[in-house]
């Protein structure tokens, strides 16, 4: 029987990646990362790596790691996801920071997510702020599904899930902060037609020729739907930073800024209801 060390070399050299790899055995094995340290000698029954083999030849074939394992971890929280939800990115925990920047940690504050997918900003948010109303919206019924199971597995305080069209679901409502990372890649874009992006849903990743159809209504929408000096941050691409700071301007926003990632890419703009 092949020890684990070398079905792992294997893997490695057939994906290229050591990263998908290990995480396919863990997903088999149902073990945390650290168990690999000790268990590199360990042999492998034939059950174990016959499933290991099936997932690698998925992820060989194109299939994104986070789909087949259905977990992928963000901020602190481990998520469950599927293919009706957007896999969620590191870059995207900028967002979480911004929000957090403008939350009080003991004080009672209410927080709209806008397209929550499988529910990271809005539980990364709850997990941080647990005096915070959280609402999150999303226009797939079976994303919310993946969000409220996300909900209850992490046990987080005050998360309300709407179904509906970014704000449709909040009429008649007000919040200290509202957080979007909608779909904004322009629908041309050759991306989307490779790699991990065509498992996705293209509603969550696609919008318009210019990428911005789902920004614009998020932002003219939103408006109505902050308290006085309440603030709208939301993820955009990284040529979209001029474009999006212009439509908050018009729109009437003040304190408007963008933000860039850790690749000092724009990427989080944001401005506030005037007081
Ligand atoms: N950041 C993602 C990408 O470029 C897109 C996510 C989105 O459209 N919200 O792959």
């Amino acid at each position: 029987m092949p020890e684990l060390r070398s079905l792992l070399a294997a893997a490695t050299a057939r994906l290229g990646e050591r990263a998908d790899a290990e995480l396919l055995l863990l997903h088999v094995l149902q073990q945390p990362r650290s168990w690999l340290f000790t268990h590199a000698d360990d042999e492998l029954d034939t059950d174990v790596q016959t499933a290991f083999s099936a997932l690698v030849e998925r992820r060989a074939a194109g299939e994104p790691v986070a789909y087949i394992t259905g977990r992928r971890g963000f901020w602190s929280l481990e998520l469950e996801v599927t293919p009706a939800t957007l896999i969620p990115r590191p870059e995207t925990e900028l967002l979480v920071e911004l929000a957090l920047q403008r939350l009080l940690p003991d004080a009672a504050c209410s927080v709209a997510d806008l397209g929550t997918g499988s529910g990271a900003i809005a539980l990364a948010i709850a997990r941080e702020r647990p005096h915070a109303q959280v609402v999150a919206t999303d226009a797939s019924t079976d994303a919310l599904a993946v969000a409220r199971r996300n909900a209850q597995r992490h046990t987080l305080g005050d998360v309300a899930f709407l179904h509906g069209d970014w704000l449709a679901p909040l009429a008649g409502r007000q919040f200290d902060l509202i957080v979007s990372n909608p779909p904004y890649i322009e629908a041309a874009d050759p991306h989307l037609v490779q790699g991990d992006l065509r498992f996705e849903p293209v509603g969550a990743l696609a919008s318009g020729t210019e990428g911005l159809d789902d920004i614009r209504r998020i932002v003219r929408d939103a408006h109505v739907h902050l308290h006085p000096g309440g603030w709208l941050l939301f993820e955009h691409g990284w040529n979209q930073g001029d474009a999006t700071r212009a439509l908050l301007d018009s729109a009437g926003y003040t304190e408007v800024f963008t933000a860039q990632d850790l690749e000092h890419r724009d990427r989080v703009s944001g401005g506030r209801r005037g007081g």
